[in-house]
């Protein structure tokens, strides 16, 4: 029997029910048990939330704080997400269905950038500038941008929220999140460990909800200065739009149609299993799944049968299992929206691996599945699926792979696979995406910067660049006076 985790608000250091008594309920997406619920907060929640993160923020009680200070808060908490793994690990599984050894994992890498982003917080500076003549001095400060609001996806939500949250705390900011409907749990625990590293009560604050609701009124609110978001590009653009009305700062990290593109020389079996990880993790829940595999066509039949063969292997069902590789889709609506491309597919398509239903199992489950002979024009090939669904194109020549790859409206990663050092970096300059990877797949060191090009969002996330969107850059003249070239004489 699952005990079902009932959470308030987190605002101002204190557990705030809803003002509207509303609650979301959360049933496991891999068998339908309830686990979790929620406030379906209202705008008024946000507001409150808001005006505890201004006040903090002005009076100094984090943003005043030196970076040493900030650092070992940071490292605190890091240190308490490695010592709850495991609970955190659980709550991340059941409210996702994604496999438990992956989700603990994840609970890992999620302190591993709180270590980075700690080490950041010391290293904030600006510039001098001496050479304005021997009378003036530039300085250059970089501070804190104020109140940010963080909108997460239900996708990987922990190591979301790791890409934004200790960048704001190290840069000195105070801030409002509002984790995914479906998946604010550990947001929510994460705010308990907060309190326990000794982070000041008021300096992050979590609202649960809705996007049309809280999310859309964070992204109006007056007072927040800068919204980091990581979702849909429908809902980023919704969001650009709403931040018009203070001009907030928006950094946004959107979808992605990823190509990886292997060439007739690569470590064959090597590109076999990294195209397999491409669609197969986290079930392709993720906006940088490699979603259409571009094959050199002497090896491109061997290839399809190799990832078929393969596929076999991937144990698709119970997120317990510790053999599970594929655990269950995360609501009916993205199972249908699934299934509703893999229909498409078969219409305009070859179906070679997979796309049967997974009724026997108890909850949102799907088959891996591959598609061949997809006309680049339909929408399986162009729109992001979200779901453990491939399609495999061949290519004559290094030009056509490019312009097949980069023949799509997003830009956020793809990778190559290549024995010659030479085609993987021209290839790699010439593709139009953020992150580019060469003869491995969704390797993602918290030194590394992430974010998209063209419609997949702008903005950087993680590595150095990770501070940059959270600081404000200030410019100060300083004049010696008894040499200043006077204006009225
Ligand atoms: P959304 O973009 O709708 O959700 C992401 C976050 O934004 C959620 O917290 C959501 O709230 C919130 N949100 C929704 N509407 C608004 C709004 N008007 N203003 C402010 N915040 C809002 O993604 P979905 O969950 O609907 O997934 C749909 C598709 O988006 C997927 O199929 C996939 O293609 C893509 N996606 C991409 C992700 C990525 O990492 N790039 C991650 C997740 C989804 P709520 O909790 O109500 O949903």
């Amino acid at each position: 029997m699952t005990t079902v985790r009932k959470y308030f608000h987190h605002i101002g250091g204190q557990q705030v029910p809803p003002s509207n008594n509303k609650f979301i309920e959360r049933l496991n997406p891999a068998n339908h048990q309830l686990v979790a619920a929620w406030p379906d907060g209202s705008s008024s929640d946000v507001d409150c939330a808001v005006d505890a993160a201004t006040i903090a923020f002005n009076d100094g009680r984090w943003s005043d704080r030196t970076g040493a200070q900030r650092a070992e808060v940071l490292y605190k908490i890091a240190s308490l997400l490695r010592t709850e793994y495991r609970q955190l690990g659980l709550i991340e599984c059941q409210e996702t269905g994604k496999p438990l050894k992956q989700a603990e994992e994840e609970i890992a890498w999620s302190a591993d950038i709180w270590e980075w982003a700690a080490g950041l917080a010391r290293s904030v500076h600006g510039d001098s500038h001496s050479n304005l003549g021997p009378h003036r001095l530039g300085l250059v400060l970089k501070e804190p941008v104020g109140v940010v609001g963080l909108i997460t996806p239900w996708n990987y939500p922990l190591v979301v929220l790791s890409q934004k949250l200790p960048y704001a705390l190290a840069a000195g900011c105070s801030v409002v999140i509002k984790p995914s409907e479906m998946t604010s749990g550990t947001t929510l625990e994460l705010a308990r460990l907060l309190e326990a590293s000794g982070l000041p009560a008021g300096v992050v604050n979590v609202v649960t909800g809705t996007g049309p609701v809280v999310g859309q009124r964070m992204a109006e609110h007056p007072d927040i200065r800068l919204i980091s978001f990581t979702g849909s590009t429908a809902t980023g653009r919704k969001i650009v739009q709403a931040s018009s009305s203070n001009m907030k700062k928006v950094v946004l990290e959107l979808g992605g149609k990823n190509p990886s593109v292997v060439f007739a020389d690569a470590d064959f079996d090597a590109a076999v299993d990294g195209a397999i990880k491409g669609f197969v993790y986290n079930a392709g829940e993720e906006c940088c799944s490699g979603s259409r595999v571009i094959v050199e066509r002497p090896i491109a039949d061997r290839f399809v049968k190799a990832v078929c063969d393969k596929l076999g292997a991937i144990k698709v069902g119970d997120p317990l299992d510790p053999d599970t590789r594929m655990g269950a889709i995360i609501s009916e609506t993205q199972y249908q929206k699934i299934r509703n491309y893999v229909e498409d597919g078969k219409k305009c398509g070859k179906l070679v691996y997979g796309g049967a239903e997974l009724s026997q199992l108890p909850g949102f489950f799907m088959e891996p599945t591959v598609f061949t002979d997809v006309p680049v024009t339909s929408a399986l090939a162009r729109e992001e699926v979200f779901g453990p669904v491939v399609t495999i194109v061949p290519f004559d020549t290094l030009d056509e792979a490019i312009s097949i790859a980069n023949d799509t409206q997003y830009g956020l990663a793809a990778s190559v696979w290549s024995s010659s050092l030479t085609t993987a970096i021209a290839v790699s300059r010439r593709l139009q995406a953020g992150m580019i990877w060469v003869n491995t797949f969704m390797d993602v060191p918290s030194e590394m910067p992430i974010g998209g090009m063209k419609q997949s969002g702008y903005g950087r996330e993680h590595g150095r660049y990770g501070l940059d969107d959270y600081l404000s850059i200030k410019s100060i003249v300083i004049q010696n006076p008894t040499h200043l070239d006077r204006y009225v004489g």
